[in-house]
């Protein structure tokens, strides 16, 4: 018998047999878009750490969408930068607030063809910047919850197809779905921040929103990054309280506990490839250590390969540019 008799390289000797048994594939659709919307910006503000990403004004948001939709992505999620922030971040469930305002905007131009999500939290809008109510330098759960579920049926209101929220208080999503559906939101969805890390590589959106916690970390309400087991049981409780998608954040650092994810449960699962991970791959590139594009196209496979329906990532602009490398 001639040996090898199974030659696995038989299937790579072209492009189009590569092509042909490729078992993930990218899609724009797969993308959604994060916008920073900034109420005081009078012209788009670049964010140092982030490269070709930017802070908008509120009237150049549309203007966005309509390139994003024109790279053949559906979403974008909304996060906003108030003119004021206090200690209680009021201005979240403010009905003329800046992300309020973006969305109405963004529902008035293009109505059902683009799917506004909407972050629900207080850390961009707390003046001290973390994601819940302070009292005695101690993050509040209860009283959180109930600003949370202001914040969600706010944005409902003003038209945002899912809510997200991200503060990983305990109940949240079951708050938040009792909210909604009590004021007539019945077919808002929620996209749960489930599996939320307490990660290093949130850093640059921080920078981004003006969002670093003034005093502490929020290693009291983010998961353990050691822990796999806590996170899948974070996962199911917010099953439970109503999630209609879940979302495991970051991406790369996490690619088990989205595989393990998509293996437990049936219900649709979205990964954040978050600012830090974009800030890496663009300041290797920019020094000519690896190339962009093609880098691009394997990290976003892998974490579709690893069982992502959903991808939020900073890239989703130049999504076209991109694929076409794969
Ligand atoms: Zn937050």
């Amino acid at each position: 018998m001639s040996f090898p008799s199974v030659r696995m390289r038989r299937l790579r000797t072209t492009t189009a047999l590569r092509e042909i048994i490729s078992e993930v594939e990218l899609n724009p659709r797969d993308l959604v878009y994060p916008i920073f919307v900034d109420e005081k910006a009078k012209n788009p503000i670049p964010i140092k750490s982030m490269p070709s990403y930017y802070r908008l004004p509120l009237n150049q948001v549309v203007n966005e969408a309509r390139q994003i939709l024109e790279q053949g992505v559906k979403s974008i999620i909304l996060f906003g930068v108030p003119s004021k922030k206090d200690d209680a971040g009021s201005e979240a469930f403010a009905d003329n607030g800046v992300v309020q305002r973006a969305i109405r905007n963004l529902k008035k131009e293009f109505g059902d063809e683009l799917v506004v999500i909407s972050d629900v939290c207080l850390c961009e809008y707390t003046s001290h910047g973390h994601c819940g109510i302070a009292k005695n330098g101690k993050i509040q759960n209860d009283s959180t919850l109930e600003v949370l579920q202001k914040v969600a049926v706010s944005q409902a209101n003003a038209g945002a197809d899912i809510v997200a929220p991200s503060a990983m208080m305990d109940g949240q999503v079951q708050l938040i779905r009792e909210g909604l559906d009590d004021a007539g939101f019945d077919q808002t969805a929620i996209l749960a921040y489930s599996a939320k890390f307490a990660s290093s590589f949130y850093h640059p959106f921080r920078e981004a929103v003006e969002s670093t916690p003034q005093f502490g970390n929020r290693k009291t309400y983010q998961l353990n990054y050691r822990n796999a087991r806590e996170a899948l049981r974070e996962m199911e409780l917010d099953i439970n309280e109503g999630a209609d998608i879940l979302m495991v954040k970051p991406a790369i650092a996490y690619l088990d506990i989205i595989h393990a994810a998509k293996a437990k449960f049936n219900i649709p699962l979205a990964a954040y490839n978050v600012s830090g991970e974009y800030a890496m791959l663009k300041a290797a590139a920019q020094n000519g250590w690896i190339d962009e594009k093609i880098a691009i196209c394997e990290i976003l496979s892998g974490i579709k390969r690893a069982g992502a329906d959903l991808i939020i990532t900073y890239l989703a602009k130049d999504v076209k540019s991109w694929l076409s490398s794969t």
